[in-house]
C-alpha cells in the first residue's frame, strides 16, 4: 500500500506537538512602531528585524503611495518580459553604488536570491562550503542546486580550509552569513576572503542582517571589513530587514549579474516585485545611508541592553549587532519565559530547535532604533525576574 502523504504530514505535526515544538502563527492586529496589538493587548515588540525603524517611516510610505498612484500595484510580468520598470532599475543602481559593486539584481525575497544564485553557480560537480549556522535558505539552496554541501563549525576558518582541501579538484563556493541571524555575531570575513583567494573559490556573503546596521553609512558587514568586489564577488542582502521593505538583491561584477540574469531561475521565472515597493526600497536605502543617527541610536541601545543584561548575569552571546539572544538552553523553559514576558507586555520570540541546535533554545531579543532607552530598561526589569528564578525557585519564568 502507498503511504498517504497527507496522513504522514499530519503524523509529523502530531510528533512535533508531543515534543512541545509546535510553531504558531500570531496575528498582529495593528502595529505602531515598536508597539503592536495582539489579542486585544498592546505589547512592546522585541523580535522584529526592523533594526533602523524604517518599516513605518512616512517618507518611505509616501514613496510607495506615490508610485502606486502613478502605476498601480502589480508589475504584471517577470523582469525579462515586461515587469522591469524604471523604479527597479533605479533601485539596482542605488544598491550597487551603496555596496560598492558594479551591478545588482533584484529578487522577490532573500530565499529566492540565495536559491537562484546557488543554482546558477553550482551543479552536481560543485561543492558548497558553508558555516553550520548559515541561514536555512543558503543551506537548502546548496542542496536544491544539487551541489555537495559541506559545513564547517561556526566561524571556524580552519574548518572551512579543511573542507576546501578535501575537494581540491572540484569547483567550490564558500558561503557565509555576514551577521548570523540567530546569534548576532559577525563572520570572520577577512580571513575567509583570504582563504578563498588562496584556494580560487569565490566567497558569497549573505548580509541580510548587516546591511543598514554595520559599516560606514550602513553599507554592511562586507564594507565594514573593507572587502572589495574581487574579495567578496557575491554579495547578497535583503530589503526586508533594516530597510523595512521586502525583497532582496545580489550585487557583484557585471559578469556575475549577467550570469544570474540568464541562469537564476528564481529571477527568470517569477513576477517582478511591485514597482511601488521598489520605489519604497529606494527611499529606504537613501534614508538608511544618510541617517547615521539611526545606527548611533541603535548602538547606544545595544550597549545599554548588554550592560544591563550583564549586571543581571544573563547569558548573553558575543554580539555587537541588533540581534541579542538570551540563550536559556531548554526549549520548554524558553517558551515559558516568552509567555511570562508576554503577560508582562513584551513580545520576544522563543527560538527552538530545529531553528537552533538542541539545547540552545533562546529568547531572540532584537533591538531597533525605534526603541527608546525606557523600553530597553523595562525589558531588562522583566528579564531580571528570569535571572532571579534561576537562583531561587520562587515566582518567575519557571513557576508558570
Ligand atoms: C531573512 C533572511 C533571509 C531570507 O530573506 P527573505 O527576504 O526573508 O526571504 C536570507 N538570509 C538570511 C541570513 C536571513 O536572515
Amino acid at each position: 500500500m502507498r503511504t498517504d502523504l497527507l496522513q504522514a504530514l499530519a503524523a509529523r505535526v502530531a510528533e512535533r506537538e508531543r515534543a512541545g515544538l509546535l510553531r504558531r502563527v500570531r496575528t498582529l492586529n495593528a502595529a505602531r512602531g515598536v508597539r503592536v496589538m495582539i489579542d486585544g493587548r498592546e505589547l512592546l515588540n522585541f523580535c522584529s528585524n526592523d533594526y533602523l525603524g524604517l518599516a513605518q517611516e512616512p517618507r518611505i510610505v509616501a514613496a510607495l503611495q506615490k508610485t502606486a498612484n502613478a502605476c498601480g500595484v502589480g508589475s504584471t510580468a517577470a523582469h525579462l518580459v515586461c515587469g522591469h520598470r524604471r523604479e527597479h532599475a533605479q533601485l539596482e543602481d542605488v544598491l550597487c553604488e551603496w555596496t560598492g559593486r558594479e551591478a545588482a539584481l533584484l529578487f522577490s525575497s532573500g530565499w529566492l536570491a540565495n536559491l537562484g544564485t546557488l543554482q546558477a553557480l553550482l551543479d552536481r560537480a560543485g561543492v558548497c562550503i558553508q558555516d553550520k549556522l548559515n541561514h536555512a535558505s543558503l543551506l537548502d539552496a546548496a542542496q536544491l542546486a544539487g551541489a555537495t554541501l559541506k559545513r564547517y563549525p561556526h566561524n571556524d576558518v580552519e574548518g572551512a580550509a579543511r573542507q576546501l582541501a578535501g575537494a581540491p579538484e572540484q569547483p567550490a563556493l564558500v558561503a557565509t552569513d555576514g551577521v548570523f541571524s540567530m546569534d548576532g555575531d559577525v563572520a570572520p570575513l577577512r580571513e575567509l576572503a583570504a582563504l578563498c583567494r588562496r584556494e580560487g573559490a569565490p566567497l558569497m556573503v549573505d548580509d541580510a542582517h548587516g546591511l543598514g546596521v554595520l559599516g560606514a553609512h550602513g553599507a554592511g558587514s562586507v564594507a565594514e571589513a573593507g572587502l572589495a568586489q574581487d574579495e567578496v564577488p557575491v554579495l547578497m542582502a535583503t530589503l526586508g530587514k533594516a530597510l523595512g521593505c521586502a525583497g532582496a538583491f545580489v550585487a557583484g561584477s557585471r559578469a556575475l549579474i549577467e550570469g544570474l540574469t540568464q541562469f537564476a531561475r528564481t529571477f527568470v521565472y517569477t513576477t517582478a516585485m511591485p514597482p511601488a515597493l521598489a520605489a519604497a526600497a529606494c527611499e529606504a536605502a537613501r534614508i538608511a545611508r544618510a541617517e547615521d543617527w539611526r545606527r548611533a541610536k541603535l548602538q547606544a541601545l545595544i550597549a545599554r541592553f548588554r550592560a544591563g543584561a550583564a549586571q543581571l548575569g544573563l547569558p548573553l552571546m558575543d554580539s555587537r549587532t541588533a540581534i541579542q539572544p538570551v540563550v536559556l538552553g531548554d526549549a520548554d523553559r524558553t517558551v515559558a519565559a516568552s509567555r511570562v514576558l508576554e503577560r508582562k507586555g513584551f513580545l520576544v520570540a522563543a527560538i527552538r530547535p530545529p531553528t537552533v541546535p538542541q539545547g540552545r533554545a533562546r529568547l531572540r531579543v532584537t533591538l531597533s532604533a525605534a526603541h527608546e532607552e525606557e523600553d530597553v530598561d523595562r525589558l531588562l526589569d522583566a528579564l531580571a525576574l528570569e535571572a532571579a528564578s534561576e537562583k531561587s525557585p520562587g515566582p518567575g519564568f519557571r513557576s508558570r
